[in-house]
């Protein structure tokens, strides 16, 4: 009877610990084999696209190749993703993180874009 509570009681510590260790090494795998993606926005065809994220902006289309992509921003008020300006404009006018329609600061995340 003692050896039985003594077993469940050191179960019951160990459990927690074995556990923790499995999640963090599952997400660091997870971490590793799926690249960091972000959601761009198409200037030309005003369309949402998810990429990995890198290289310059704007981007080039994976389809048209013409460097029109540059980073999309959320507007959690409108549901709606709008193009991030450029760098320089950010830094000169605050207003410009700002959704154009609303008013209401944007997001770096939201929602992942629509498949197109
Ligand atoms: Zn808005």
């Amino acid at each position: 009877m003692t050896r039985y509570t003594f077993c469940t009681v050191m179960l019951a510590a160990i459990a927690p610990c074995v556990l923790g260790l499995t999640g963090c090494s599952r997400n660091r795998s997870e971490a590793d084999e799926t690249p960091a993606t972000m959601v761009y926005f198409d200037t030309a065809s005003r369309e949402t696209l998810t990429l990995p994220v890198g290289g310059d902006v704007p981007a080039a289309h994976p389809e048209t190749g013409q460097r029109t992509l540059v980073p999309a921003r959320y507007c959690p008020d409108c549901e709606h993703w709008h193009a991030s300006p450029p760098l320089d404009v950010l830094q000169r006018d605050p207003r410009s993180r700002n959704c154009p329609k609303c008013g209401t600061p944007l997001k770096d995340g939201g929602p992942a874009a629509e498949p197109s």
